[in-house]
Protein backbone atom coordinates (compact mmCIF):
# COMPACT_ATOMS: atom_id res chain seq x y z
CA UNK A 1 0.00 0.00 0.00
CA UNK A 2 1.37 3.45 -0.80
CA UNK A 3 1.91 5.82 1.62
CA UNK A 4 0.03 9.25 0.94
CA UNK A 5 0.88 13.09 2.70
CA UNK A 6 -2.30 14.82 4.25
CA UNK A 7 -1.91 18.65 3.89
CA UNK A 8 -4.61 19.15 6.44
CA UNK A 9 -6.13 21.45 9.20
CA UNK A 10 -7.82 24.05 6.54
CA UNK A 11 -10.13 23.37 8.29
CA UNK A 12 -9.31 20.42 10.76
CA UNK A 13 -13.54 19.97 10.79
CA UNK A 14 -12.86 18.04 7.77
CA UNK A 15 -9.72 16.65 7.82
CA UNK A 16 -10.93 14.66 10.63
CA UNK A 17 -12.97 13.41 8.04
CA UNK A 18 -10.54 12.97 5.50
CA UNK A 19 -8.54 10.69 7.71
CA UNK A 20 -11.90 9.10 8.67
CA UNK A 21 -12.97 8.20 5.33
CA UNK A 22 -9.44 6.97 4.07
CA UNK A 23 -8.99 4.53 6.71
CA UNK A 24 -12.47 2.90 6.35
CA UNK A 25 -12.11 2.79 3.12
CA UNK A 26 -8.80 1.44 3.35
CA UNK A 27 -10.26 -1.14 6.18
CA UNK A 28 -13.01 -2.56 3.61
CA UNK A 29 -10.89 -3.33 0.76
CA UNK A 30 -8.37 -4.97 3.36
CA UNK A 31 -10.20 -6.37 6.08
CA UNK A 32 -9.46 -6.92 9.55
CA UNK A 33 -7.43 -4.27 11.15
CA UNK A 34 -5.55 -2.87 8.06
CA UNK A 35 -5.71 1.12 7.58
CA UNK A 36 -4.49 3.72 5.78
CA UNK A 37 -0.43 4.48 5.95
CA UNK A 38 -0.49 7.98 6.29
CA UNK A 39 1.57 11.44 6.88
CA UNK A 40 -0.34 14.12 8.16
CA UNK A 41 0.42 18.21 8.18
CA UNK A 42 -1.98 19.58 10.12
CA UNK A 43 -1.43 23.61 9.32
CA UNK A 44 -2.89 26.43 12.02
CA UNK A 45 -5.62 27.29 10.17
CA UNK A 46 -5.47 31.07 11.57
CA UNK A 47 -2.27 31.32 9.42
CA UNK A 48 -3.92 30.44 6.59
CA UNK A 49 -7.13 32.18 6.72
CA UNK A 50 -5.35 35.11 6.99
CA UNK A 51 -2.91 34.65 4.16
CA UNK A 52 -6.33 34.33 2.27
CA UNK A 53 -7.59 37.43 3.43
CA UNK A 54 -4.66 39.41 2.13
CA UNK A 55 -4.84 37.86 -0.86
CA UNK A 56 -1.01 36.70 -0.34
CA UNK A 57 -1.46 33.38 -2.53
CA UNK A 58 2.18 33.58 -3.04
CA UNK A 59 2.54 33.28 0.59
CA UNK A 60 -0.15 29.86 0.64
CA UNK A 61 1.95 28.44 -2.17
CA UNK A 62 5.21 28.47 -0.05
CA UNK A 63 3.80 27.60 3.02
CA UNK A 64 2.14 24.49 1.13
CA UNK A 65 4.90 23.82 -1.14
CA UNK A 66 7.69 23.30 1.66
CA UNK A 67 5.16 20.91 3.48
CA UNK A 68 4.43 19.17 0.89
CA UNK A 69 8.25 18.37 -0.15
CA UNK A 70 9.23 17.44 3.48
CA UNK A 71 6.14 15.01 3.33
CA UNK A 72 7.67 13.87 -0.03
CA UNK A 73 11.13 13.70 1.54
CA UNK A 74 9.63 11.57 4.66
CA UNK A 75 8.19 8.80 2.40
CA UNK A 76 4.92 10.47 0.81
CA UNK A 77 4.21 8.59 -2.45
CA UNK A 78 1.54 11.12 -3.25
CA UNK A 79 0.49 14.27 -1.66
CA UNK A 80 -2.96 15.26 -1.03
CA UNK A 81 -4.79 19.09 0.29
CA UNK A 82 -7.84 18.38 2.24
CA UNK A 83 -9.36 21.36 1.29
CA UNK A 84 -11.03 23.12 -2.48
CA UNK A 85 -9.54 26.79 -1.58
CA UNK A 86 -6.61 25.78 -1.41
CA UNK A 87 -5.81 24.10 -4.42
CA UNK A 88 -5.86 28.04 -5.73
CA UNK A 89 -2.05 26.91 -4.98
CA UNK A 90 -2.31 23.23 -6.68
CA UNK A 91 0.01 23.84 -9.28
CA UNK A 92 2.83 25.94 -7.65
CA UNK A 93 2.87 22.32 -5.00
CA UNK A 94 2.66 20.08 -7.80
CA UNK A 95 5.26 21.85 -9.56
CA UNK A 96 7.94 21.41 -6.10
CA UNK A 97 7.02 17.40 -5.91
CA UNK A 98 8.01 14.59 -8.21
CA UNK A 99 5.02 12.72 -6.70
CA UNK A 100 1.37 12.91 -7.82
CA UNK A 101 -0.70 15.39 -6.21
CA UNK A 102 -4.13 14.00 -5.77
CA UNK A 103 -6.21 16.93 -6.99
CA UNK A 104 -9.89 17.52 -5.59
CA UNK A 105 -10.98 18.25 -9.00
CA UNK A 106 -10.62 15.23 -10.51
CA UNK A 107 -12.13 13.24 -7.49
CA UNK A 108 -15.44 15.98 -8.64
CA UNK A 109 -15.08 15.76 -12.08
CA UNK A 110 -14.59 11.95 -12.56
CA UNK A 111 -18.01 11.81 -10.36
CA UNK A 112 -20.22 14.17 -12.10
CA UNK A 113 -19.29 11.80 -15.41
CA UNK A 114 -20.46 8.65 -13.28
CA UNK A 115 -23.37 10.39 -12.92
CA UNK A 116 -23.98 11.82 -16.11
CA UNK A 117 -24.52 14.87 -15.56
CA UNK A 118 -23.16 17.91 -17.65
CA UNK A 119 -24.49 21.41 -15.73
CA UNK A 120 -23.40 21.46 -11.78
CA UNK A 121 -23.70 24.26 -9.25
CA UNK A 122 -20.85 24.87 -7.19
CA UNK A 123 -20.55 25.86 -3.57
CA UNK A 124 -17.54 26.83 -2.12
CA UNK A 125 -15.52 29.90 -0.19
CA UNK A 126 -15.83 32.80 -2.25
CA UNK A 127 -12.18 31.98 -3.27
CA UNK A 128 -13.38 28.61 -4.69
CA UNK A 129 -16.69 30.09 -5.96
CA UNK A 130 -15.34 33.61 -7.82
CA UNK A 131 -11.72 32.46 -8.85
CA UNK A 132 -11.33 30.59 -11.88
CA UNK A 133 -8.76 27.62 -10.20
CA UNK A 134 -12.06 25.16 -9.81
CA UNK A 135 -14.35 26.07 -12.48
CA UNK A 136 -12.09 25.72 -15.04
CA UNK A 137 -10.31 22.21 -14.48
CA UNK A 138 -14.22 20.71 -14.02
CA UNK A 139 -14.66 22.61 -17.61
CA UNK A 140 -11.26 21.60 -19.57
CA UNK A 141 -11.08 18.50 -17.93
CA UNK A 142 -14.78 17.27 -17.55
CA UNK A 143 -16.21 18.86 -19.78
CA UNK A 144 -18.28 20.38 -16.59
CA UNK A 145 -20.75 23.85 -16.73
CA UNK A 146 -20.21 25.02 -13.95
CA UNK A 147 -23.38 27.84 -12.00
CA UNK A 148 -22.52 29.70 -8.94
CA UNK A 149 -24.71 31.28 -6.40
CA UNK A 150 -26.00 35.14 -7.22
CA UNK A 151 -23.19 37.55 -5.16
CA UNK A 152 -25.94 37.59 -2.21
CA UNK A 153 -25.69 34.00 -1.74
CA UNK A 154 -22.19 33.53 -2.47
CA UNK A 155 -21.48 36.18 1.03
CA UNK A 156 -24.60 34.02 2.91
CA UNK A 157 -22.15 30.64 1.73
CA UNK A 158 -19.11 32.42 2.37
CA UNK A 159 -19.58 33.46 6.00
CA UNK A 160 -21.02 30.43 7.26
CA UNK A 161 -18.20 28.63 6.41
CA UNK A 162 -15.76 30.75 7.97
CA UNK A 163 -18.13 32.36 10.94
CA UNK A 164 -19.05 28.87 11.83
CA UNK A 165 -18.75 25.46 9.49
CA UNK A 166 -14.71 26.28 10.05
CA UNK A 167 -15.35 26.64 14.11
CA UNK A 168 -17.52 23.24 14.49
CA UNK A 169 -21.04 25.27 14.41
CA UNK A 170 -23.65 23.58 12.64
CA UNK A 171 -27.03 25.13 12.93
CA UNK A 172 -30.22 24.46 11.31
CA UNK A 173 -30.71 27.79 10.26
CA UNK A 174 -27.65 27.61 8.26
CA UNK A 175 -28.36 24.02 6.75
CA UNK A 176 -31.77 25.90 5.56
CA UNK A 177 -30.20 28.78 4.21
CA UNK A 178 -27.61 26.76 2.33
CA UNK A 179 -30.27 24.16 1.43
CA UNK A 180 -31.99 27.02 -0.10
CA UNK A 181 -29.21 28.67 -2.07
CA UNK A 182 -28.58 25.13 -3.83
CA UNK A 183 -32.24 24.83 -4.57
CA UNK A 184 -31.92 28.28 -6.34
CA UNK A 185 -29.20 26.71 -8.55
CA UNK A 186 -31.17 23.55 -9.01
CA UNK A 187 -34.01 25.53 -10.22
CA UNK A 188 -32.15 27.15 -12.59
CA UNK A 189 -31.03 24.11 -14.58
CA UNK A 190 -28.01 22.52 -12.51
CA UNK A 191 -28.46 18.71 -12.48
CA UNK A 192 -25.73 18.29 -9.60
CA UNK A 193 -24.62 20.47 -6.81
CA UNK A 194 -20.99 20.09 -5.74
CA UNK A 195 -20.49 20.84 -2.00
CA UNK A 196 -17.10 22.36 -3.00
CA UNK A 197 -16.19 23.28 0.21
CA UNK A 198 -15.21 20.54 2.73
CA UNK A 199 -16.83 21.22 5.59
CA UNK A 200 -20.26 22.03 3.82
CA UNK A 201 -21.07 18.15 3.62
CA UNK A 202 -21.04 17.81 7.51
CA UNK A 203 -23.85 20.73 7.50
CA UNK A 204 -25.58 19.59 4.29
CA UNK A 205 -25.33 15.84 4.31
CA UNK A 206 -25.91 13.46 1.84
CA UNK A 207 -29.66 12.35 3.13
CA UNK A 208 -30.33 16.30 3.65
CA UNK A 209 -29.36 16.84 -0.01
CA UNK A 210 -30.88 13.87 -1.42
CA UNK A 211 -34.48 14.65 0.01
CA UNK A 212 -34.44 18.24 -0.38
CA UNK A 213 -33.10 19.08 -3.80
CA UNK A 214 -33.63 15.35 -5.44
CA UNK A 215 -29.99 15.69 -7.84
CA UNK A 216 -26.64 14.01 -7.21
CA UNK A 217 -24.94 15.52 -4.75
CA UNK A 218 -20.96 15.81 -4.89
CA UNK A 219 -19.59 15.72 -1.13
CA UNK A 220 -15.74 16.87 -2.06
CA UNK A 221 -14.36 15.68 1.01
CA UNK A 222 -15.81 12.12 0.99
CA UNK A 223 -15.28 12.14 -2.92
CA UNK A 224 -11.27 12.92 -2.45
CA UNK A 225 -10.87 10.74 1.12
CA UNK A 226 -12.07 7.74 -1.43
CA UNK A 227 -9.93 8.89 -4.55
CA UNK A 228 -6.66 9.05 -2.02
CA UNK A 229 -7.58 5.87 -0.54
CA UNK A 230 -8.38 3.90 -3.94
CA UNK A 231 -4.57 5.53 -5.36
CA UNK A 232 -3.12 4.14 -1.88
CA UNK A 233 -4.45 0.75 -2.56
CA UNK A 234 -3.77 0.71 -6.26
CA UNK A 235 -0.36 -0.74 -5.98
CA UNK A 236 -1.79 -4.12 -4.26
N1 LIG B 1 -12.21 23.62 3.75
C1 LIG B 1 -12.75 24.66 2.96
C2 LIG B 1 -12.64 24.33 1.49
O1 LIG B 1 -12.76 23.19 1.14
C3 LIG B 1 -12.53 26.06 3.34
C4 LIG B 1 -11.39 26.37 4.23
C5 LIG B 1 -10.21 26.85 3.44
O2 LIG B 1 -10.20 28.00 3.09
O3 LIG B 1 -9.32 26.07 3.15
O4 LIG B 1 -12.51 25.19 0.66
Amino acid sequence: MRTIGLLGGMSWQSSIEYERAINERVAQRLGGVASADLLIRSFNFAEIEALQAAGDWSGCARLLTEAAMALEAAGAQAIAICTNTMHRVAEQVEGALSVPLLHIADATGAAAKRFGITRVALLGTRYTMELPFMKDRLREIFGLEVAVPEPEDRDAVHRIIYDELVQGIFTDASRREMLAVMRRLVDEGAQGVIAGCTEIEQLVTNDDASQALGVPYLATAKLHADYIAEFALADL
